[in-house]
């Protein structure tokens, strides 16, 4: 009997994290409508820079099998299933896991909806890097850390130009204090006008498709005017294309997959999710997706082998749910990383971004050296995540007992 076949749904941080590791075992095919791997942390300088952007997208590996198109529909009777592509083309499976992560506006992310082939990536953003490179304003509407990593690369890059970001609320309003004074600190440094509290009630025309000029107003009746406008704000799960072939309690509310605390999807034992597509209450971020997509099939792999699956997150970090952890960098040599009420800035997280970037872009490429590697990095991380959710714990036991607020308890996920 030939080996099981796992169809691989989503090329980014969780569909490759779970490649890695079943790829020995099993039959298995990684679906994605790009033909790379594009690390979505590198984004912003490539769009600002983007003679750097060739290096950093990786061809998927002919051992994963990497076949290029779109999901559009899926069945299954729990032990096989069938998956139906965009192209008309249908493809059976015994075990699947969705990893269709999330989209993102201003071709920060490439497109979810179409397939993109290396050239058209790489067009895509020359295209935006030389409409930033020409633009006297460029305007970045979104305070978190995809926001402010924009304006940052702009404003480092090209000093003249008269660089704007417009927030509804605060800076990084799910970071620590630190992590914000820091960055509010090195953007007014490097001359960025920083507006809070300016909820855009008119795009002027801009949608959520490449950055583009526009003058936008506020609610408050400010016109804020861009040669080039990026919209860093409107992430939203990646489903809509197959959420016609979800049960209603396969569906959360904002359009992700219900999962089980397993991360099977509601109802069909053999079919798994993980990352920023799913309901899991956490951070979504690509470290988180990483996790959770390990969990995910190492799932598959003791289902197959008859034996107990674990759960994430809570089984995975102590029975708890994991701390904010997060990070972002400011231009070149500057950045901020957070786990729980551990806040790091300066140069060290600017540096350790770039070195995660690239151990991940060799796992991209399919050495399993690094991969295992990684692997054991993670457990280090999944520690130190836990002793983080545990302090946050007691914080707010201690608080509750004193009827006081916690601080740095655990975050709400992210949008
Ligand atoms: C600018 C930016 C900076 C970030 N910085 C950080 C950071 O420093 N640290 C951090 O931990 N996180 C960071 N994040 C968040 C992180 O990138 C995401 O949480 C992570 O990408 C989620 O991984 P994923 O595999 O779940 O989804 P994704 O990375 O979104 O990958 C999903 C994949 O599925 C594919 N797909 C989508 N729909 C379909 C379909 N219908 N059929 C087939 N394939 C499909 C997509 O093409 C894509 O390749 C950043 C995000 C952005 C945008």
């Amino acid at each position: 009997m030939g080996r099981k076949r796992v169809l691989i749904v989503g090329g980014g941080y969780a569909g490759v994290s779970a490649a890695a590791l079943l790829c020995c075992q099993f039959e298995v095919t990684l679906l994605d409508p790009k033909t790379f791997f594009e690390p979505a942390p590198m984004a912003p300088h490539s769009l600002v820079v983007p003679a750097s952007a060739p290096a950093t997208l990786v061809d998927f590996p002919a051992a994963w099998h990497p076949k290029q198109g779109l999901l559009v529909g899926l069945t299954s009777n729990g032990a096989r299933g069938t998956a139906t592509l965009q192209s008309g083309e249908a493809r059976e499976f015994d075990y699947a896991l969705l990893a269709t992560g999330s989209s993102y506006p201003g071709a920060i992310k490439p497109p979810v909806d179409q397939l993109t082939d290396r050239a058209a990536r790489l067009k895509a953003v020359s295209d935006v890097g030389r409409q930033v490179a020409a633009a006297a304003a460029v305007v970045v509407v979104g305070g978190g850390s995809v926001g402010i990593e924009v304006a940052a690369e702009v404003a480092e890059r090209f000093p003249g130009k008269k660089v704007t970001l417009v927030c509804s609320g605060g800076l990084l309003e799910r970071m620590d204090g630190r992590a914000r004074d820091f960055a509010a600190a090195w953007l007014l440094k490097h001359g960025v006008e920083v507006l809070t509290g300016e909820r855009i009630s008119d795009w002027g025309g801009l949608g959520d498709g490449a950055p583009a000029p526009a003058t936008l107003r506020t609610a408050s009746g400010r016109e804020i005017s861009g040669d080039i406008v990026f919209k860093c704000v409107g992430v939203r799960p990646a489903t809509a294309l197959f959420a016609g072939s979800l049960s209603a309690e396969q569906r959360a509310p904002n359009g992700s997959i219900a999962v089980e605390p397993t991360l099977q999807v509601r109802g069909w034992r053999n079919v798994f999710a993980a990352g920023d597509c799913t309901n899991t209450p956490e951070e979504k971020t690509a470290a988180f997706a990483g996790v959770a997509a390990t969990v995910a099939a190492g799932n598959i792999i003791v289902l197959h082998a008859g034996k107990e699956l674990k759960t994430y997150p809570e089984g995975t970090f102590g029975g708890l749910l994991p701390p904010m952890a997060g990070g972002f960098t400011l231009g070149a040599s500057a950045g901020v990383l957070q786990i729980g009420s551990n806040v790091q800035t300066g140069a060290g997280p600017a540096k350790a971004k770039g070195v995660i970037n690239w151990l991940f872009a060799r796992i991209a490429h399919g050495s399993r050296f690094w991969a295992w590697l990684y692997g054991n990095m993670r457990v280090v991380m999944v520690k130190s995540m836990t002793r983080e959710a545990r302090k946050a714990a007691a914080r707010k036991e201690a608080a509750a007992a004193h009827g006081t607020a916690a601080v740095g308890a655990a975050a709400p996920a992210a949008a």
